[in-house]
C-alpha cells in the first residue's frame, strides 16, 4: 500500500458537519477540477444531501477545459449541478451566486407561501484538505467581509457573513476527507496535495506522475525537459529529467530524491501544463 493515509478526528469532522447542516439552507462541496471524483466522499455526500448541494470544481485554472467539461455533464446525469470555478482570480463565482439564487428559490416561495418573510439564503462550504475552501470563501465574500455577528442560542458560535442581500455564508468551511478505494485515487490525491506529504512517498507519487504525462502529456516530456525519446522504465524517465535539470549529487549521479520533489512542485503549481486526473 502506498498510500498510508488515516486522517484523524474523522468523528469530530462527522458531528461538525452535521451540527452545521442544521443550520443552513444549501451546502456546496468543493471539489479539485482536476480530479473531482476522486476527492468525493459519497457517505459524506448523502449525509449532507439532506440539503441541496451545489458542487463547485475549484481550480480550474491548473485542469484540462475539455476535461472540467466532461465532469461536469457527468455530475449532471447524477442529478448534481456543478460549476467550475478559479478561486484566486474569481473566474466563475458569478454562475456560484446564480446557482445559490435558483436553488433557493423553491424554498424562499415555500416561506412566502406560509406568509413568512424570506430571510437569506444560508449556505455553507465544505470539501477534502487543500482544495481551496478558505480561498474560495475569501473569494466570495471579497474585501468587505461583513460579519453578521453570531446568533446566540441558534448559531453555536458560527458566524455568518453577508456576501449579498439575499445570502449568507458560514464562515467556517466543514472539513470532509474522500473515500480512498484504490492506490491510484491515493496517488491521485497526493498529487493534488489532498493527502498530508506524511502520508505517501515522494518518488512514488512522482513515478506515478511520469507515468501520466507519458500517457496524456508526453510532449510535456519531449518539450520542457528535452528528452529525446520517451522509452524505457519511468523510472528511467526520471532519471532523465534530473539529468537535464542538472540535479546532480557528487560523482554525477541524479539526485533522485530532489527530482521527484521538483517534478511534483511543476505539477502542482502548474507549470507542467493544465492536467486533470480522473
Ligand atoms: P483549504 O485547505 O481547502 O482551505 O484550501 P486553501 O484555501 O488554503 O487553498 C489551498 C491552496 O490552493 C492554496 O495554496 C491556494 O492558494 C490554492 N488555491 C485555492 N484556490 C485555487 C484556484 O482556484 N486556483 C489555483 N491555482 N490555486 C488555488
Amino acid at each position: 500500500m502506498v498510500i498510508n493515509w488515516y486522517p484523524g478526528h474523522m468523528v469530530k469532522a462527522r458531528r461538525e458537519i452535521q451540527n452545521s447542516l442544521k443550520l443552513v439552507d444549501i451546502v456546496i462541496i468543493l471539489l479539485d477540477a482536476r480530479a473531482p471524483f476522486s476527492c468525493r466522499n459519497r457517505d459524506l455526500e448523502r449525509m449532507v444531501g439532506q440539503k441541496p448541494l451545489i458542487m463547485v470544481l475549484n481550480k480550474m485554472d491548473l485542469a484540462d477545459a475539455g476535461c472540467t467539461e466532461r465532469y461536469i455533464e457527468e455530475l449532471a446525469r447524477e442529478g448534481l449541478q456543478a460549476v467550475a470555478v478559479d478561486a484566486i482570480t474569481g473566474k466563475g463565482m458569478s454562475q456560484v451566486l446564480k446557482a445559490i439564487g435558483q436553488t433557493y428559490k423553491p424554498l424562499a416561495d415555500k416561506m412566502l407561501a406560509k406568509g413568512r418573510r424570506v430571510r437569506p439564503a444560508r449556505v455553507m462550504v465544505a470539501g477534502v484538505p487543500n482544495v481551496g475552501k478558505s480561498t474560495f470563501l475569501n473569494c466570495l465574500v471579497g474585501k468587505k467581509v461583513a460579519k453578521t455577528g453570531a446568533k446566540p442560542g441558534v448559531t453555536r458560535g458560527k458566524q455568518w457573513v453577508r456576501v449579498r442581500e439575499d445570502i449568507e455564508l458560514m464562515d467556517t468551511p466543514g472539513l470532509m476527507w474522500p473515500k480512498i478505494e484504490s492506490e491510484e485515487q491515493g496517488l491521485k490525491l497526493a498529487l493534488l496535495e489532498v493527502i498530508g506529504e506524511n502520508a505517501y512517498h515522494e518518488d512514488q507519487v512522482a513515478l506515478y506522475l511520469v507515468k501520466i504525462l507519458r500517457e496524456k502529456r508526453p510532449e510535456v516530456l519531449k518539450e520542457k525537459f528535452r528528452l529525446a525519446d520517451i522509452e524505457g522504465t519511468d523510472e528511467e524517465i526520471l532519471q532523465a529529467v534530473g539529468r537535464k535539470r542538472g540535479y546532480l549529487i557528487k560523482g554525477g549521479e541524479v539526485d533522485f530524491y530532489k527530482t521527484c520533489h521538483m517534478l511534483l512542485h511543476d505539477f502542482r503549481k502548474g507549470s507542467l501544463g493544465r492536467i486533470s486526473l480522473d
